[in-house]
């Protein structure tokens, strides 16, 4: 048999490999390489697999002879990647009439009947095919269940039970193999990411049956926790039992190490407890994994019968790569290309606790991760007060607008029925680390009633509970068991990993001193993108900005905005200082102006009672600003061009802070960024005017400095004309989101209605304002890349999009050779580990 590759004794020699045999089979002989209590197996590969789910009849003679003529067998899946499951294990094959007679009489009648039982029940459903409740009312053990059972099955099949384990193996082996080829198994699989041909690989191992004389039991034990990753064993062991009773919900299983919770294996086993334990370290120790080891104890020997990666949380796979590597079981590199970015994600916010039970109301875009749980509100005035009260509110809005972000600000989660992954409250939720779900459309908003009804009737209203999952997008009924964030020594000691490996910089999306303080947490290496505008959203400038919005003339807004000159300058002082030194990237202002007007009468006669104007005045004045399409109307650079006052308010602003900001603390050379710009006449007349500016600071204060200037590239003009805007700058900035929404002509703000329509159909892979497309948005970074530098080469280029903290986005930045990316602040640490991978794989060659 060891010359036949398909149907092999698994040996240390054998020529077993995860390929060919699966998973379990290859983890099996590296268990029998380290010379550990393994029962004899034999390995079935998928090409025999394969064979006998055609009808083909195995080589029986051959699998048999490897076994004592007495022993019973058992069958278990071994696909490529365990994770991809497989038909369940069938137990106890080789017993009959004879042999539980024989039983009976070595380890006693009801230890046998039990095993037989077992065995027939597990048969009848998945090799005969018989309903499971056929022996529904069968309540009794021992010989009389068994005899039952046995009538049952004669009476189902017209036949009687199988006694030969010939016989008995094939029919087992033949239904495990085609139940792999079932439809549901293979979408099953297919969901868990395994290719539509994976193989199935089949072992064969004697039973040790865990059942008899002397101390008989099953069980499995870990060293970690699963869900934190901290050294713990864990596990349970049932006596007198098999496969894995112990873990039932209904069982008096034992624990493993002494508890004061009740007895455990360490009392009843000693010895046997001592050994596993050191299998358990062995076993960690030589497949470099943590591993759950199944093990069976007979007559108080340990047999071990299979090992499997622990499963884990983000957390727990995070503490487990370091501690292997700081104890020099795996090398640094290898614990960080262990942890998926994705994941690492999960780490930095609270989440719903894995063993909580979860009330889903639906489940919709969850566009900034973590989890929290408030009372509802449905205005940002009533999230406001409800966060002087001290209470947790959950923001829900249909959408979420500029002025919301304040209501934002005192709300723990936010909750909008509209929207997708770069509308307002998934850009604001994400750069304040806030739980957030958009585009809930499964559940019924109406506001202006307080109220919500869930797709299964439920009406939730003001100070109801409810918990915001945006890891998951899962809307939840009151308040789950919680998990804290983990940003503890291992996160740190990972990321410092990172750092070392990683080749290109990442900055952070930061608009206010709070963010700037979390990117510093995080260790972005500056700031990418600081939005202005939500400077102004302050009630206190808000009003301000309404005045200059309606000065008549140029004069007369730049008298406003010499108001709002020294508020701006505090903000970027602010944000100099606490970012000391490292870049700061500050966009002029960007979004059109009307979105600071009030939109109610009220906020409408309040206007008109500031600026001493009649309230129809106002409202004449605000419906004439409304634009058809804002997103391409009069905003960014559009408005540096026809109201310039704004951007030199903005320029003299950030010149003066840079000046006192390094009186007493490191030296700042601001960039300056200007926002939509097409056209290179664009940034000429904008260039000219902050040139200007900073010639009148520096001759004013008697001091000189330096500031760079640059666009943000997020026309597809733009890209297309890089080569005339590149030398007009000193860095590019790809703004991946507008870049989208343009090249696709698609809302950002409209798309999640129906994006996930479009994924569902496979018109989009991916949601594109997620991950960058690297097809058609992809090929104009590369055009406008390639055309900016070869007029000007060491123009600075980057992305700020949300795109920047997408790993996949990251991998097609670096290939174009950007210098950096910049993303929310609690996407920093994705992006550095995201980006030391790629690093550490290009290095490997992958
Ligand atoms: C962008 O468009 O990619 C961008 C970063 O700017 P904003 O999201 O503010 O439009
Ligand atoms: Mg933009």
């Amino acid at each position: 048999m060891q010359n036949n590759p398909h149907t092999t004794l698994i040996t240390t020699d054998a020529p077993v490999t995860a390929n060919t045999h699966g998973g379990r089979a290859k983890c099996l002989q590296r268990l029998v390489r380290l010379d550990l209590p393994v029962p004899r197996t034999v390995a079935l590969s998928f090409d025999a697999v394969h064979q006998i789910a055609e009808g083909e009849v195995p080589n029986l003679a051959a699998i048999l002879e490897q076994f004592d003529p007495a022993s019973l067998l058992c069958v278990r899946p071994s696909s490529e990647d365990p994770d991809w499951g497989g038909p369940g294990a069938v137990l106890n094959i080789g017993m009959n009439d004879a042999r539980y007679v024989d039983l009976s009489d070595t380890m006693g009648a009801e230890a046998a009947a039990a095993l037989y039982l077992r065995f027939v029940q597990s048969y009848a459903i998945h090799v005969a095919r018989l309903d499971a409740d056929v022996f529904d009312d069968i309540d009794m053990d021992g010989s009389e269940g068994l005899g039952h059972s046995l009538r049952a099955y004669e009476d189902e099949t017209d036949e009687a039970f199988p006694q030969d384990r010939g016989e008995q193996l094939i029919g087992v082996l033949r239904s495990m193999a085609r139940a792999w080829d079932g439809t549901s198994a293979r979408l099953l699989r297919q969901a868990k990411g395994a290719p539509a041909d994976a193989g199935l690989g089949l072992v064969i191992q004697e039973m040790i049956p865990g059942v008899g004389q002397g101390e008989c039991g099953s069980g499995v034990l870990q060293l970690v926790d699963s869900t934190t990753g901290m050294q713990q064993i864990t596990g349970r062991y049932l006596s007198q039992s098999q496969g894995r009773d112990a873990l039932g919900e209904d069982v008096a299983a034992l624990f493993l190490e002494k508890d004061p919770r009740g007895p455990s294996l360490e009392e009843v086993a000693p010895k046997a407890f001592a050994e596993l334990k050191e299998q358990a370290a062995l076993m960690r120790e030589k497949l470099r994994e943590e591993m759950q080891v199944e093990f069976v104890i007979q007559n108080g020997n340990v047999h071990i019968l299979d090992g499997v990666r622990v499963q884990r949380s983000a957390r727990a796979a995070m503490r487990i790569a370091v501690r292997l590597a700081e104890d020099g079981t795996i090398p640094q590199q290898e614990a960080v290309m262990r942890v998926d970015p994705h994941a690492l994600n999960e780490l930095l916010h609270r989440q719903v606790h894995p063993d909580a039970r979860r009330d889903v109301l639906t489940t919709a875009i969850g566009a900034s991760p973590g989890a929290s749980t408030g009372k509802i509100v449905f205005t940002s005035a009533e999230a406001q007060a409800s966060a002087a009260r001290g209470e947790a509110c959950v923001l829900v809005r249909r959408e979420t607008s500029p002025e919301d972000v304040r209501g934002m600000h005192a709300a723990v989660a936010v909750l909008t029925e509209k929207g997708g992954m770069t509308s307002h409250a998934a850009v604001i939720g994400r750069g304040l680390g806030l739980p957030c779900i958009v585009g809930a459309s499964g559940i019924r908003f109406q506001t202006k009633k307080k109220m919500l009804t869930a797709p299964d009737g439920r009406v939730f209203k003001t100070g109801d509970v409810l918990t915001i999952d945006g890891s998951s997008g899962q809307v939840l009924a009151g308040q789950p068991a919680m998990l804290e964030a983990a940003l503890d020594d291992c996160f740190q000691t990972l990321m410092a990993w990172a750092d070392s490996e990683r080749d290109i910089d990442i900055r952070a999306n930061a608009d206010t001193p709070a963010d700037a303080q979390t990117a510093r947490n995080f260790e972005a290496q500056g700031i990418g993108l600081c939005r202005t505008e939500h400077m102004f959203f302050d009630p206190g400038r808000l009003i301000v900005m309404r005045e200059m919005i309606f000065a008549q003339t140029s004069s007369g807004r730049a008298a406003v905005l010499e108001r709002l000159l020294p508020m701006q300058r505090e903000d970027f002082v602010q944000l100099f200082r606490i970012m000391e030194g490292k870049p700061v990237c500050i966009r002029l202002f960007d979004p059109p102006l009307h979105e600071f007007l009030p939109t109610t009468r009220t906020g409408q006669r309040e206007l008109a009672e500031a600026l001493d104007l009649p309230v129809s005045d106002v409202e004449r004045r605000v419906a004439a600003m409304s634009e058809y399409n804002p997103m391409l109307g009069l905003r960014g650079v559009r408005l540096g061009v026809t109201v310039p006052e704004i951007y030199d308010m903005q320029a003299r602003a950030i010149f003066e802070a840079t000046l006192e900001a390094r009186q007493n603390g490191a030296a700042v050379v601001p960039e300056v960024m200007i926002p939509l710009v097409s056209a290179k006449r664009e940034v000429e007349l904008v260039k000219s005017r902050i040139d200007t500016v900073a010639a009148a600071v520096a001759s004013e204060q008697g001091q000189e400095f330096d500031y760079r200037l640059g666009v943000m590239v997020e026309t597809p003009r733009a890209c297309l004309r890089a080569e005339e805007i590149a030398p007009q700058t000193a860095f590019m900035s790809f703004g991946t989101n507008d870049l989208t929404q343009m090249t696709y002509g698609l809302s950002r703000d409209d798309a999640g209605r129906f994006m996930s329509d479009y994924v569902r159909q496979g018109v989009f892979s991916e949601d594109p304002f997620h991950v960058l497309d690297p097809d058609g948005v992809g090929e104009l970074l590369k055009l406008g890349a390639e055309r900016g530098r070869s007029a000007k080469p060491d123009v600075t280029l980057s992305v700020c999009g949300e795109h920047g903290g997408n790993p996949e986005s990251i991998a097609i930045c670096r290939d174009l050779g950007f210098d950096y990316v910049s993303c929310s602040p609690f996407r920093v640490p994705v992006a550095r580990l995201a980006a030391a991978q790629l690093a550490i794989s290009s290095r490997l060659g992958g």
